[in-house]
C-alpha cells in the first residue's frame, strides 16, 4: 500500500562527493580505490580508455538528471529518463546479476539508474556509485513506477501516454515480456517513456549485445568481453565502508599471510544430501580441486600421520628455528563458503590429519555457515563479504549454477573450476565432475522463450561474427548464453 511507500531522501551532498577513479581518494567509499590491493597483477583488469569515458559521461548525465536538488526537493527534467531498480527477493547472487544488468541497460539507452531502497539491501549495502547525484529514488516517484503497466499493455495502448512501463525480466517470462528484446520495442516503443521499471533476477547483458544499436555502442567499450561483468561490477557494486572494513579484518586475519589464496564455493541444499550423496559431494570437490592443482596432494600414504600429528600435540616444536623452517614453506589459505559447516570441516581435517606431500602448510577457513537462506540484512552483509574474499583468490572454484558463485568468479575476473554437483544429484549421471570455466563472465540461464518474433532484424556481418565469436553456451547449461 502506499502508506509503506516512504523513502529517506538521500543524505549525498552532491558538492562532497569525491571523483571515481581510483587515483583519488573516495572517503565514502575507501573499497573503490583500494579494491585493487587485494588482487593479484593477472586479475586487475583495467578497464578500456573508451569504457572510462563512457563511464564520465554516463556520471556527468546522472548528476544532470538528479531528482534531488540541493534543497531536497524533486525535479523531473524533460530531456532525462529514468531506469529504476526493483529489487527482487532471491539472493545477493540474483540480484547482483540483474542490477548490473540494469546498469548495462541504462548506459546504452542514457538513462539514469536508480533503486527503489524501500524493499530489499542494496541501497545499506553498497556505496552511492555515481559521483554528484544519489541513485535512491525520491518516495514521489515509487508508486508510478510499481503501478505501471506491463510491457505487453503499453505495446496495445501504442506507448500513446505511457509514461512508465514495468518490464519483466525474470527467468518466468511471457512472450510479450521477451518483445523487450526487439529492436522495434526499443526505437519505436520504450525510447520516449520516462520511467522503466526493471524486475529481474538474471543477467541479460549477453542478449543486450545481440540488439544491434546496443552492440554498435557498448562492444567496442568492451575489447575484452569476457570481463564485461568484472568492470561494471567493480564499478557498481562496492561495498560500504564499514562492510569493507570487515572484509579487510578477515582477509588480514585469516588470508593475506599465504602465498596462494584459493576460494571453494559448494552451494548445496543439505536437505537433499543423504549420507552417502554427502560423501559423493566431499569426493568431488577433492578429485576436481586436485585434477585442476586448485589444492595440494594430502599426503595419504605418510606411513605414520597420526602419530606425526600426534608428536606435534605433545611436544610443541621450540620457538626459535621453527618459524624460519615454516616461513621458508609454501602456504596456501584455503576459504571454504557455503551455507553448511561439514565441507570445511572434512576439508581441514583432510590436511590437518594428513599433511601435503609436497610439504605446502594448509590452512582452511570458513566466515560464516548459516543452514538456510533468509532474507536478513544480516545475511546480506555475509554473502557480500564472502563474495567480494572469494574474488579475491588466485584461484577459485564456484558450484554450478549458483548465481552467488557467477558474482564472485566474475569480480574477480576468474575463469573458476565449476563443480558441477548437478551430476551426482541426477539419475543418469550426465555431464563430467567439473569444467574448467570457459570464462568469467556469468550464465544467463534463461536467454530466450521460444518463437520470438521480432520481425526481420538486420544483423551487420561484423555483429554476427562478433556474437559467434564471443557468445557461447554457458558450461553448466547448454541452453544458457555466456559472454566469452
Ligand atoms: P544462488 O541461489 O546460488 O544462485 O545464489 P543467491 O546469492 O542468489 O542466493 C543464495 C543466498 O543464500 C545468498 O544470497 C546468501 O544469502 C545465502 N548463501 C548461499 N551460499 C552462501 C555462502 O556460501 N555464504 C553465505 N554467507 N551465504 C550464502
Amino acid at each position: 500500500s502506499s502508506t509503506e511507500l516512504k523513502l529517506v531522501p538521500s543524505p549525498v551532498v552532491a558538492a562532497n562527493r569525491p571523483q571515481f577513479h581510483s587515483s583519488i581518494v573516495d572517503s565514502t567509499c575507501t573499497s573503490r580505490g583500494q579494491q585493487e590491493m587485494y588482487r593479484d597483477s593477472a586479475h586487475q583488469s583495467p578497464r578500456s580508455g573508451l569504457l572510462d569515458q563512457a563511464l564520465e559521461e554516463y556520471t556527468r548525465m546522472h548528476s544532470h538528471c538528479a531528482l534531488y536538488d540541493g534543497d531536497g526537493s524533486s525535479d523531473v527534467k524533460t530531456e532525462c529518463r529514468y531506469l529504476v531498480y526493483l529489487e527482487g527477493y532471491e539472493g545477493l547472487g540474483n540480484r547482483l546479476l540483474s542490477l548490473v544488468s540494469a546498469f548495462a541497460y541504462a548506459m546504452a539507452t542514457k538513462r539514469a539508474l536508480v533503486i527503489d531502497a524501500r524493499r530489499g539491501h542494496l541501497a545499506a549495502l553498497l556505496c552511492e556509485p555515481f559521483r554528484d547525484s544519489s541513485w535512491l529514488l525520491p518516495p514521489g516517484f515509487v508508486d508510478e513506477v510499481w503501478g505501471a503497466p506491463n510491457l505487453e499493455d503499453a505495446m496495445h495502448r501504442g506507448f500513446q501516454n505511457v509514461s512508465a512501463v514495468r518490464i519483466n525480466l525474470r527467468h518466468e517470462q511471457t512472450r510479450a515480456d521477451q518483445r523487450f528484446f526487439c529492436p522495434a520495442t526499443q526505437q519505436e516503443g520504450l525510447q520516449n517513456v520516462t520511467w522503466i521499471g526493471w524486475e529481474s533476477n538474471q543477467y541479460y547483458v549477453p542478449r543486450l549485445f545481440m540488439i544491434p544499436s546496443f552492440w554498435s555502442l557498448l562492444s567496442p567499450w568492451f575489447p575484452d568481453p569476457s570481463l564485461v561483468f568484472t568492470q561494471l561490477t567493480r564499478f557498481l557494486c562496492l561495498p560500504q565502508n564499514q562492510i569493507w572494513a570487515r572484509i579487510q579484518r578477515v582477509h588480514e586475519s585469516y588470508l593475506a599471510s599465504s602465498m596462494m589464496q584459493v576460494g571453494l564455493q559448494v552451494r548445496r541444499n543439505l536437505n537433499a544430501d543423504n549420507a552417502t550423496l554427502a560423501e559423493s559431494v566431499q569426493e568431488l570437490i577433492m578429485n576436481c580441486s586436485l585434477k585442476y592443482h586448485l589444492l595440494p596432494r594430502p599426503a595419504m600414504h605418510n606411513k605414520e600421520p597420526v602419530v606425526v600429528v600426534q608428536q606435534q600435540q605433545l611436544k610443541p616444536p621450540p620457538d626459535t628455528g621453527a618459524k624460519s623452517s615454516s616461513s621458508s614453506r609454501t602456504s596456501a589459505a584455503v576459504l571454504v563458503t557455503s551455507l553448511h559447516m561439514q565441507y570445511y570441516e572434512k576439508l581441514r581435517n583432510l590436511y590437518l590429519e594428513h599433511g601435503t606431500e609436497d610439504g605446502t602448510v594448509v590452512s582452511v577457513h570458513m566466515m560464516s555457515h548459516d543452514g538456510v537462506e533468509n532474507d536478513s540484512y544480516e545475511q546480506a552483509v555475509k554473502a557480500l563479504m564472502e563474495i567480494w574474499l572469494l574474488s579475491f583468490s588466485n584461484k577459485l572454484a564456484t558450484s554450478s549454477w549458483s548465481t552467488f558463485g557467477y558474482v564472485a568468479q566474475g569480480l574477480g575476473g576468474l575463469h573458476p573450476v565449476i563443480f558441477n554437483f548437478l551430476a551426482l544429484d541426477l539419475d543418469d549421471h550426465t555431464g563430467p565432475a567439473c569444467w574448467l570455466g570457459q570464462s568469467s563472465e556469468p550464465c544467463l540461464h534463461y536467454p530466450f522463450v521460444k518463437q520470438l518474433e521480432c520481425g526481420n532484424v538486420p544483423m551487420s556481418k561484423q555483429q554476427s561474427n562478433w556474437i559467434a565469436t564471443h557468445i557461447r553456451p554457458c558450461q553448466d547449461e547448454k541452453y544458457g548464453l555466456q559472454l566469452c
